[in-house]
């Protein structure tokens, strides 16, 4: 039976990297593949795009409201094996558990690339229900400037680390804006300038 599986980590650990591999192994084996992404998530229009340029066009883009298990959805993936999902931690927790559902119901594998927390340190909304209903879990790393292990999406305005703003503002779409992964010791210096959120 298909598993609803989850690949998480900071930014920059490969998560896009990852799922254009994925899709490339699967469609080389001639597996039916459907690869979607939140609509939220402009960056890149409808494909999803690598850091290194490398680019897959994405089947459908899935609106805040959407419910994939509505006829409109369900005729887009029916015949799929495989479902793959670019930077599911903007979904819902209803999506989160309705591509939960198409796992099991409908056999259909599902695996969902997403980032852990947002840049104040906290989960997002789908990564926290990907945690709880995940079948499989795997997380992707990447090392803080210091050498530790990175854990936190430090966001960064005009080279200056910030605490405030938006839950969900897309890097390359504002030039002032980048993400930084930083390990706890160093978001707690650079970001929290060493006190307690
Ligand atoms: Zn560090």
């Amino acid at each position: 039976m298909a598993n609803l599986t989850l690949y998480y980590g900071t930014m920059e650990t490969g998560k896009t990297t990852k799922l254009i591999q994925d899709h490339y192994n699967y469609s080389r084996y001639l597996i039916k593949l459907i690869l979607m992404k939140p609509k939220v998530d402009t960056k890149g229009k409808n494909t999803v795009i690598t850091r290194t340029g490398e680019n897959v066009n994405v089947d459908i883009i899935i609106p805040k409201s959407a419910n994939l298990l509505s006829k409109k959805y369900f005729n887009k993936y029916k015949y799929a094996q495989f479902i793959l999902v670019d930077e599911a931690q903007f979904l819902s927790k209803n999506q989160i558990n309705q591509l939960w559902y198409i796992a099991h119901k409908y056999n259909i594998s599902v695996v969902c690339y997403a980032l852990k927390s947002n840049f104040k340190g906290n989960l997002f909304e789908g990564s926290s229900q990907l945690f709880a209903r995940s079948d499989e879990k795997h997380e992707l790393t990447v090392n803080c400037s210091c050498g530790k292990s990175a854990m936190f999406n430090a966001r960064r305005v005009n080279g200056k680390y910030i605490f405030s703003g938006k839950e969900v503002v897309i890097d390359g779409e504002h030039d002032e804006i980048e993400y930084i992964p930083l390990c706890s010791d160093c978001y707690l210096n650079f970001v929290l300038n060493n006190k307690c959120n």
